[in-house]
């Protein structure tokens, strides 16, 4: 198999080496909650709550949204230094829609993090439809003085998935902002999240996402199987047998196919979703492993001599244009 040697011996380019050489040592992320809400939750425009998301929107640690951000950054960056010696840092503010608030509010917030002289940068996480003008320009501001990474909640490109999960905003807007974020601001680190294992999933989809995603502007994609939680819409679809989720083998293959197709050049987070909170999740219960779960989808990989980017250059400028129902081509969405 020939695996690109500068990928550690990983058959995909993981975001931890993309750190590595940006910063030429290993960077870990410190996550903080400081968003509170999102404009699903607060039912703009009739927005429902996203029928995967549980009342902590993402966080990784809930139990301390309340604490001050300067706490929530000590805390959590003394944690990892213990745990990993680790010494350079990102503060990534993951839970909820970070840009949903004032961006006032959100530069203070920035400007704190990066005070401390071992924070080498931010990671920003939001939605594709809370993307103003002025955050573009504190983005831009920023990105002219420090690393600045954001991660866009796409979760799906077909319309028919998205309206299913309640996300509120369409692929069209998703493919939009992408371009428009990379126009006003060229320099920051952008990806985008996936899911896989949503109903009526097909294999030429994955395909398809996997050309569609070459032809973005995006430098990192972050790959989840969707899970049910509890106490969200889709523990009730789960429970009355709507929904079924897909069995790890499954989703190993679908990431698999994605990934053989997608440019090597862009990095990876990872490649199964994570329950933070084992008490929490209802099914399925192989994503309660997670480095079982990881070591079985190195493993298929392994069994079928696949890396990313095998397959990368036999579709370059593939067409994507029926994986987004009722648009046209990717140029004319870049162009409104
Ligand atoms: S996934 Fe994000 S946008 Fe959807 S309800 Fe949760 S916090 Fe809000």
């Amino acid at each position: 198999m020939l695996i690109p040697q500068d990928w550690q011996g990983l058959p995909y380019f993981p975001i931890s080496l993309f750190y590595q050489r940006k910063f030429g040592a290993k960077v870990w992320k410190v996550p903080v909650s400081t968003a509170t809400t999102c404009p699903n939750r607060e039912g703009l425009k009739g927005m429902k709550v996203c029928n995967f998301c549980d009342e902590w929107g993402s966080a990784a640690y809930p139990e301390i949204r309340e604490q001050h951000l300067i706490d929530q950054i000590e805390r959590n960056r003394e944690h990892l230094r213990k745990r990993y010696k680790a010494h350079k840092f990102l503060v990534y503010f993951q839970a909820y829609t970070n840009t949903f608030a004032k961006t006032q509010l959100l530069e203070q917030q920035i400007n704190t993090a990066l005070k401390y002289d071992d924070v080498v940068g931010i990671v920003i996480g939001t939605r594709p439809d809370c993307i103003s003008d002025a955050v573009l320009e504190l983005w831009q501001k920023l990105s002219e003085k420090t690393f600045v990474g954001v991660e866009l909640g796409v979760q799906s490109f077909n319309e028919k998935q998205l309206l299913w999960m309640h996300r509120g905003h369409t692929a069209k807007k998703s493919i939009q902002s992408i371009f428009r974020i990379r126009k006003s601001c060229p320099n920051i680190d952008l990806g985008i999240h996936l899911m896989f294992g949503l109903p009526g999933e097909t294999q030429q989809q994955i395909l398809e996402y996997a050309h569609l995603t070459n032809q973005l502007p995006v430098d990192n994609v972050k790959l989840h199987n969707l899970h049910v939680l509890k106490n969200t819409p889709l523990e009730l679809e789960y429970k009355a047998g709507i929904f079924e989720p897909i069995s790890r083998e499954e989703y190993a293959d679908k990431i698999i196919d994605y990934l053989i197709n997608l440019n090597p050049q862009i990095s990876v987070h990872r490649l199964t979703a994570v329950a933070s909170r084992h008490d929490e999740l209802v099914a399925p219960q192989w994503v309660a492993n997670k480095m079982a779960s990881y070591q079985y989808v190195l493993d298929r990989f392994k069994e079928k001599k696949a890396f990313q980017g095998q397959e990368f250059q036999a579709h370059l400028g593939a067409d994507v244009t029926h994986c987004l129902s009722s648009l046209t081509t990717i140029n004319a969405i870049n162009a409104l």
